[in-house]
């Protein structure tokens, strides 16, 4: 038994599908289906608590709401809400645009007021979206005030962030977490480690991106270009010994929900033991969903008081991650959850949801 997993890096308001972001276009009834979908995936694969780092408006808010007041099976989630990003800066056609530090903070308000318990900033451009993601976006002066409104309210800040000047920026801001760093430099590791700065790899999210299957060719290009790039950066993290929490910006194109594990045998891959693979998506991550505010139970261990998320794994995962594939129970909040009713449920929303 051990503390269930932590993906800090997902978008439940998304499916999976080659042009990921089309499926903001689709009704409402449908993508929240997807969120629901999306919850039971998770719970599959014994991930028990998530980060959801960005949507088009604020469903996801609501469904971790209804889920932590026990109306929904699912999983704890931690909802940035939308994204916070420059004019024609990553995701500018779906987040939130906001320019110059005074409406840095009325957007961070905004995200905070909609009940948002995490605040996502774009410091650089992206790979999913139009744009060089070498290049950097948002200000130091304008995230400084968006991590100053975010900490004030409890709040955590992670950036977007995949290239030397955004990921410094980004940090001299003050943010708490660096997602991606595809293109990072050891300056980068070198000072994410000396601020305490964690990183969120996602680094299996470029994994199944391949030409003809409908992904927007722009996409294609930029991302079979970092692929190689990207495995190297995140195994030079490793060796320098930056703090990681496991994530895999699922939701993106052909990498649903639940992938966490592929994720971690990544790091593995780049050097981790599977001991410290097992941390990352644990231990390490548990700060990043622990409810903002004092008093809330500890989250990835096992320890009295802290929350009831809790899963069988099907032999040592500290020898063989592999042990983590469809774990045999997941406790989540207290409540066991009916393995047998969440497969036969995803197998009927799928459909729908294609
Ligand atoms: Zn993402």
């Amino acid at each position: 038994m051990l503390p269930g997993l932590i993906d800090s890096h997902v978008h439940f308001d998304l499916a999976a599908h080659p042009a990921p972001f089309s499926h903001w276009d689709r009704m409402p009834f449908v993508r929240s289906m997807t969120c629901l979908h999306n919850g039971l995936l998770a719970l599959r694969a014994g991930i028990t608590s998530v980060r959801d780092l960005g949507s088009v408006d604020h469903m996801v808010v609501d469904y971790s709401r209804q889920v932590s007041e026990g109306h929904l099976i699912g999983p704890q989630v931690i909802a940035a809400g939308r994204p916070i990003t420059m004019t024609g800066g990553h995701c500018a056609d779906y987040g939130r645009v906001a320019d110059g530090a005074e409406e840095l903070r009325l957007a961070v308000r905004e995200q905070i007021a909609a009940g948002a318990r995490v605040i996502k900033l774009m410091a650089t451009g992206g790979i999913s979206s139009p744009g060089n993601p070498g290049l950097a976006q948002l200000t130091v002066e304008e995230m400084s005030v968006a991590v100053e409104e975010a900490h004030k309210a409890g709040l955590s800040v992670a950036a977007h962030a995949h290239a030397p000047d955004g990921i410094a920026n980004a940090i001299e801001a003050g943010v708490d977490t660096i997602e991606h760093a595809a293109f990072a430099s050891d300056r980068s590791f070198e000072i994410m480690k000396t601020n305490g700065t964690m990183l969120v790899p996602t680094v299996s999210a470029l994994n199944p991106i391949q030409a003809g299957v409908g992904i927007p060719a722009a996409t294609v290009d930029k991302s079979l270009r970092a692929r190689e790039i990207f495995r190297e950066s995140t195994a030079r993290a490793i060796a320098a010994g930056v703090r990681i929490a496991a994530g895999t910006d699922a939701g993106t194109a052909f990498n649903p929900i639940g992938g966490l594990l592929d994720e971690m045998q990544m790091y593995v891959d780049g050097g981790l033991t599977a001991a410290d693979a097992l941390r990352t998506a644990t231990v390490n991550a548990g700060p990043l969903v622990r409810a903002p505010g004092t008093g809330s139970p500890e989250v990835g261990v096992i320890a009295i008081g802290s929350r009831a998320d809790l899963l069988v794994a099907n032999g040592d995962p500290r020898s063989d991650l592999e042990a983590l594939r469809r774990p045999a129970h997941v406790i989540a909040n207290g409540r066991l959850v009916d393995l047998d009713w969440v497969d036969k449920t995803i197998g009927e929303l799928a459909g729908m949801l294609e």
